[in-house]
């Protein structure tokens, strides 16, 4: 439904994205994860149309963005990160206007503005002043006038950015549902909205994809060695000892130093639980925890962007080079 392809963004000598390709096929919820600066928004505005790429192409249901520009944004429904909404017009009023921008009538408007209030639960405050609303519900404000003209695709800039735990949830439920009949792509640098609302992740870091997948297959491409951790009611000494000769081992460190709690790494494919259990049995120590230590994807996400070396910062902001493409 949506391909990139080589996307390249550069501000004079600085490259923000570089050679972003990427695919988000009908119906799926794909989210772009990647720190603050990794180029998630540069991204998003490319492929929306916001932002001319220095390089690349983007096609959204099989129509080219720059030879139908007009065509694609009919296909797509864009919410960017700060949702630019008229604080004195009503919520109704907004939408109606919004309808209109998007090329709708009066009337097709009036018949469509129902359903989207239904579908983004804004029954409540569809009289009220945009001015006045939570921030919550001028997100969601933010979605409707994003589904007004029924996309088959939408695009979200980090949707749960500055909102509060209890309006974070409520957003995310309704993400859930409107993903159900479109297609999703969306950008977040907080880790569980992905494990939580997305069916495959692309990492990005410094402007490049760095990692691809569902969250599962990320964790097990990327979880290297098993770990085991280990707990005794009472250390002895020369624990670590019998341990690291259990088969299967191939490292054992104490955790915190102490004698009775053990980080065990293990060889690959092996699982040695029964031979530490027997040995626990064998040596009369009592065995109080003895699990598996799986990586979270918040320790991939960690590993794959955490700078080691002080990167060279972006240039001013060039804002001239911010036109639209489909003007
Ligand atoms: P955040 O989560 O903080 O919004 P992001 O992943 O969306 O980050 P971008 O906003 O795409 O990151 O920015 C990527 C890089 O490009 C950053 O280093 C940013 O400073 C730089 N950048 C973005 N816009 C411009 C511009 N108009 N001129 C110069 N540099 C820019």
């Amino acid at each position: 439904m949506i391909e990139a392809q080589n996307l390249t963004r550069r501000y004079g000598d600085f490259t923000a994205v570089e050679q972003i390709s990427l695919t988000v096929d009908e119906g799926e919820i794909v989210g772009m994860l990647g720190p603050n600066g990794a180029g998630k928004t540069t991204t998003i505005r490319m492929i929306t149309g916001f932002l001319p790429p220095t390089e690349g192409r983007v096609t959204v249901g099989g129509k080219d963005l720059f030879a139908d520009p007009v065509g694609v944004r009919g296909d797509i429904g864009y919410l960017p990160e700060n949702v630019a909404l008229y604080p004195e017009m009503r919520v109704s009023e907004y939408l109606t206007y919004r309808a209109m921008l998007e090329g709708m009538t009066r009337a097709q408007a009036k018949k469509r503005l129902p359903e989207t209030i239904t579908s983004c639960f804004l029954e409540e405050v569809e009289g009220q002043i945009i001015g006045t609303l939570s921030k919550g519900y001028r997100q969601r404000v933010g979605l409707a006038a994003a589904i007004l003209h029924e996309p088959q695709a939408l695009v979200l800039d980090e949707p749960t950015v500055g909102l509060d735990p209890k309006q974070i949830i409520a957003i995310r439920e309704l993400i859930r549902e409107l993903g159900r009949e479109r297609t999703l792509l969306l950008s977040t640098h907080i880790l569980p909205e992905v494990e939580l609302l997305c069916d495959r992740v692309i990492i990005i870091d410094r402007g490049r994809i760095v990692a691809e997948g569902t969250p599962e297959s990320l964790k097990e491409s990327w979880v290297g060695a098993t770990m085991l951790r280990v707990e005794l009611k009472q250390g002895t000494e020369g624990v670590a000892e019998i341990l690291e000769r259990i088969r299967g081992v191939s490292s054992v460190k104490p955790i915190d130093g102490g004698r009775s709690r053990f980080s065990l790494e293990c060889e690959h494919a092996s699982d040695p639980r029964e031979a530490v259990f027997r040995a626990a049995v064998d040596n009369g120590w009592t065995l109080l925890e003895l699990a598996e230590e799986r990586a979270s994807l918040e320790d991939i996400f960690v590993r794959l962007t955490t700078r080691e070396v002080i990167e060279p910062t972006a240039p001013e902001p060039d804002e001239s080079a911010d036109e639209e493409v489909t003007s």
